[in-house]
């Protein structure tokens, strides 16, 4: 089991291009960290530093308490699982996994405990003696994983593990891969752009925006606390509605001007605004989909109604998504399945105005 520390982490590849930019991050033990963002932001690169696949260009990288920048792959007590999960063929699951063990030259007595041992955590015992084809892709990447964990790695790396999966087996393996990590009680960093695979097995997630860490925070924090204005948007989804709204103080008392109309804020946001100095002055306000609501209760009762006409409507079972143009902002309500609204519609919206999100236009940092 193992640590691991990332100090001032730095990559540029050889045509000069800074793919990962002063990366720092405490992992603790048994942590399983995600890193998340779009494509192209640096996730892979820095999983490959740690893996020892690529030089580390400035910086320093720590396993427990040894710098292991200059140690060798083999020789880092890591496992990595890649997206393409090649095994061998002519091979059966058995020696799939049991193939870098013997490579090592680990007796032979060993190696069948240490496989058995797998496949029992991985329920792959009754498949031992099949050969990759006669497999499906979800217990495929079960003996990739088994690969990985005969050779009681301190630390699993694992690069989008499930995206060559289909939909309804990703989720499968994603359940198996938490459990895993539950079982095993090992670190492992992950990466995927796959906001909701980030959400559901993170401990921790690290959310990278071209090659910089935007925020290191647990999956609730990240979601009610972004930071800035990407973490917020790349977050959830269907993702955070963003519009304009002009800031309007009055003593001790702030209110949001959003489609010719006044929001009063709660008293705790009021004082960031007002303290932050942003009387008159246009701010991003945001609103997550599941914090607009167009049943009559809440609408009732609410000091921040709107109204607007539904332009489409998407039923997916147990809830709505109402899309609709808010002073020409696009917004996404998502709302009990009872709704009546359809398209053509004009209905009433509530914010929900305990759960608003106020960012600073110019530096897209969080305000409140
Ligand atoms: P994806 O989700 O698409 O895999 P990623 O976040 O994992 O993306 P990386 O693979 O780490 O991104 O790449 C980060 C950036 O570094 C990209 O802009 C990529 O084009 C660039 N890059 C990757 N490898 C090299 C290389 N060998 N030489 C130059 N640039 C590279």
């Amino acid at each position: 089991m193992a640590s691991l520390s990332l100090e001032h982490v730095t990559k540029v590849y050889p045509n000069g291009f800074e793919a990962v930019k002063d990366f720092n991050l405490e992992i603790q033990d048994k942590e399983f960290i995600i890193f998340v963002g779009p494509s192209g932001c640096g996730k892979s690169t820095t999983l490959r530093m740690i893996a020892g696949l690529e030089d580390i260009s400035s910086g320093t990288l720590k396993i427990g308490d040894r710098v292991v920048n200059d140690v060798e792959p083999k020789d880092r007590d890591i496992a990595m699982v890649f997206q393409n999960y090649a095994l061998y063929p002519h091979m059966t699951v058995y020696d799939n996994m049991a193939f870098g063990l013997k490579l090592r030259k680990v007796p032979k007595a060993e190696i069948d405990k240490m496989v058995r041992e797998a496949a029992k955590i991985l329920d792959l015992e009754k498949l031992l003696d099949r050969k990759p084809k006669a497999l499906s892709g979800g217990q495929r990447q079960r003996v990739a994983m088994g690969r990985a964990i005969v050779r009681n790695p301190k630390v699993f790396l694992m690069d989008e593990p499930l995206s060559n999966l289909d939909a309804k087996l990703r989720v499968q393996m994603r359940t198996e891969i938490a459990k895993l990590h539950q079982r095993l009680g090992t670190t492992i960093i992950y990466v995927t752009h796959d906001q909701t695979e980030a959400m559901t097995l993170g401990t921790r997630i690290v959310v990278m925006k071209d090659g910089v860490v935007q925020q290191v925070d647990t999956p609730q924090n990240l979601y009610d606390k972004p930071g800035n204005l990407f973490v917020a948007g790349f977050m959830g989804s269907p993702q955070m509605n963003f519009l304009d709204a002009e800031v309007e103080v009055q003593g001790d008392k702030a209110s949001l001007k959003i489609a010719g109309q006044s929001i009063e804020l709660p008293p705790a946001k009021a004082k960031k605004v007002i303290e932050g100095g942003y009387a008159g002055k246009t701010v991003t306000f945001g609103i997550r989909p599941e914090d607009v609501d167009d049943s009559e209760m809440v609408v009732s009762t609410s000091k921040a109604v709107f109204e607007s006409t539904i332009n489409v409507y998407e039923l997916l079972g147990a809830e709505v998504y109402l899309y609709f143009d808010l002073d020409k902002f696009p917004i996404t309500a998502r709302v009990d399945s009872r709704t009546t609204a359809r398209p053509g519609d004009k209905v009433k919206f509530a914010f929900d105005v305990e759960k608003i999100h106020i960012f600073d236009k110019e530096t897209e940092k969080t305000i409140t």
